[in-house]
């Protein structure tokens, strides 16, 4: 689809489907690899690839040698150099106006001027230092270097970064994601200007339990508890017609799906009921388990979707608990979900 130039980086109407689309932007990053000469202060260089027109760090070959090479009492103090290079690189490809805003353990990418970027990286560092004190003994705030949160102003550039996270395919759409698997962890936001408390709440939490091997729904209903309780909002409205609609949903769609974490990413009904399914469970859990969530959160693995911490721990099946909101039925993870850390839950630093 091509639009006339001047529309570039504006919304405009789609002649083929008639939908307001964001039009791309003529900015962008076109190199393959760049190297960063330009900032001959750093000791070891980090270069760039192109992944949809924005430049990607090449942090597989730049952080083993880092941390081979620079001792520990300057990792900081390099990774910080690192962020403000990429952050210069990321900003110029998305556009005129991205800036970066530093604050004492955030750099926030955006173009929102001073005075609002200045009052987001306030709320970043209060909301962690919250949460840290709201998941003491779970949550933490481990690694090197500054937490990064990229505030995308559009739906366009959202998308255009976080595609490289996913597999070929469709998936349900976010407002924000952590991104943990691509070396230094980060956070990625669509920035709605009456919305993003509760998205960076939300993906800062899931940055603090990020060391933490949990199955997705756990990690899930989890996060959702406290971005509740720290933004006074609901994530889900808890009322009959949530539940029969939970009903309906999974008594035709194997929980297998939920068990292993790739509901969650679903384009139909089945995201919203696995985020739904995630958030009711935890909410009674921490009401009728209250004295036990904290050691079944620090034992459960996504292994087994936390199926033997459960019983372990709280003394019940994870079936027999799921059936409190499901009805019954045999809700039983089967297991075997793997090791590796879930895709698409977004993080902040390199540890
Ligand atoms: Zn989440």
């Amino acid at each position: 689809m091509q639009f006339p130039a001047g529309t570039a980086g504006r919304v405009d109407v789609c002649t083929e489907c008639f939908k307001y689309v964001d039009v791309p932007s003529d900015f962008g990053f076109r190199g393959c690899v760049t190297s960063s000469t330009a900032t001959p202060s750093l000791k070891h260089e980090l270069k760039f690839e192109a992944s949809q027109g924005l430049p990607r760090p090449q942090w597989d070959v730049y952080l083993p040698e880092l941390y081979r090479e620079v001792p520990e009492s300057d990792l900081d103090a390099a990774l910080t150099e690192a962020v403000r290079y990429w952050l210069t690189q990321l900003g110029a490809a998305c556009g005129p106006g991205y800036n970066a805003t530093e604050s004492e353990s955030f750099h926030l990418l955006s173009c929102l001027d001073e005075r609002q970027a200045a009052r987001v990286v306030h709320y970043c560092e209060d909301t962690l230092s919250r949460i840290l004190q709201i998941l003491s003994g779970i949550a933490a705030d481990e690694g090197y270097g500054p937490h990064v949160v990229l505030a995308f102003d559009s739906a366009y550039l959202y998308y255009r970064y976080v595609a490289r996270y996913y597999p070929e395919g469709k998936f349900g759409g976010s407002a924000g994601v952590f991104l943990s698997d691509d070396g230094y962890k980060h956070v990625a936001i669509q920035f709605l200007p009456h919305d993003w408390h509760r998205t960076l709440t939300h993906e800062l939490v899931h940055s603090t339990l990020s060391h933490r091997p949990l199955p997705m729904w756990l990690d899930e209903g989890l996060t959702m508890l406290v971005e509740s309780h720290l933004t006074g909002t609901e994530p889900v409205t808890i009322n009959g017609e949530i539940r029969s609609r939970l009903r309906e949903y999974w008594r035709t769609h194997s929980l297998e799906s939920f068990w292993s974490g790739e509901s969650f990413a679903f384009d139909d009904d089945g995201q919203e009921l696995s985020y739904a399914l995630a958030f009711i469970v935890s909410y009674n859990l921490s009401l009728a388990a209250k004295q036990n969530l904290h050691a079944f959160v620090c034992h459960a693995h996504r292994r087994d979707a936390g199926r033997q911490a459960c019983e372990d721990v709280i003394g019940k099946s994870l079936g027999a608990i799921f059936s409190q909101t499901l009805g019954d039925g045999d809700w039983t993870p089967r297991g075997g979900y793997g090791d590796e850390l879930q895709r698409l839950r977004g993080v902040t630093r390199s540890s």
